[in-house]
């Protein structure tokens, strides 16, 4: 599934292509990829505009025009991408057509990939916790997060509502890296670990944002290619495996509903 890297990846090998340029007309293959309009919306809202930006908010891909904006989400595996023929592969939900004549394609083999439309982006910040990667998130803010609430930290961290695109794996490798048991409770954890956790939260999905993303299981990078940040990955994935910091065996378990790998000796469990 796409994380927060891969997101920022694709919205980053998109934008040039959008921006200043226009939609033209929309093909739906797939009814229900339109989950909160319908085609005559699209056709009516946003057609001959010209797109004025192209960023993410958490997972959502945003196509902004004024204050209104189509929110697009890959959810498992949506693969977004520019063709100059009309596709036809199998499993593309949408086609948009360019003005400056080619393809902007929605391709989702499992079809959980949804379109969005808002007035303004006002719905999703409310709805939203804060980005990981902005100032506003610091070892402060984060501090009296984990401390005001008692709480397993793998599942607080997971919460899109308090931090928005941090997943699965980039859970286990910030809590492997800060020494913390994904069970511990959010306010038994000391503040020098928090200091790390803050700025390890950060780096890694910096590296991984500079690698690409990771790739692993249904989520291939556009035109096939992979995220390198695979290559990164110390804990993620590894079970069975040696743990790089102390080579004690790398456990998988089932921890707030997630596959979650950790070591069992030097990440500290604090209840
Ligand atoms: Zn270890």
């Amino acid at each position: 599934m796409p994380e927060l890297p891969e997101v920022e990846t694709v919205v980053q090998s998109i934008r040039d292509k959008l921006i200043g340029n226009e939609f033209e007309n929309i093909e739906i293959r797939w009814p229900k990829v339109l989950f909160n309009f319908s085609k005559e919306d699209f056709l009516n809202t946003l057609i001959n505009r010209k797109i004025q930006r192209v960023d993410r908010r958490a997972k959502f891909i945003i196509i902004g025009f004024d204050d209104d904006i189509l929110a697009i989400h890959l959810r498992m595996t949506g693969k977004l991408y520019f063709q100059n023929n009309l596709s036809q592969k199998k499993h593309i939900s949408a086609i948009i057509t360019m003005n400056n004549g080619g393809y902007f394609i929605f391709e989702d083999t499992r079809k959980f990939g949804r379109f969005y439309y808002y007035n303004s982006q006002d719905y999703l910040n409310n709805k939203l916790g804060i980005e990981p990667l902005s100032n506003e998130f610091n070892d402060i803010w984060l501090k009296n997060i984990l401390h005001n609430k008692k709480r397993m930290i793998k599942a607080l961290l997971l919460d899109q509502n308090i931090i928005a695109g941090l997943g699965n794996i980039y859970v286990d490798e910030c809590l492997w890296k800060s020494n913390i048991h994904p069970q511990t409770v959010s306010n038994k954890i000391p503040f020098k670990n928090i200091l790390i956790l803050c700025k390890e939260i950060k780096s890694t999905l910096q590296s991984s944002i500079n690698a690409h993303g990771t790739t692993v299981v249904n989520f291939t990078f556009l035109n096939g290619q992979s995220g390198k940040y695979s290559d990164q990955l110390n804990i993620f994935g590894k079970e069975g495996r040696p743990c790089p910091r102390c080579s004690q065996t790398i456990k998988k378990k089932k921890i707030a509903g997630r596959g979650t790998h950790f070591c069992p000796k030097c990440q500290i469990k604090r209840n």
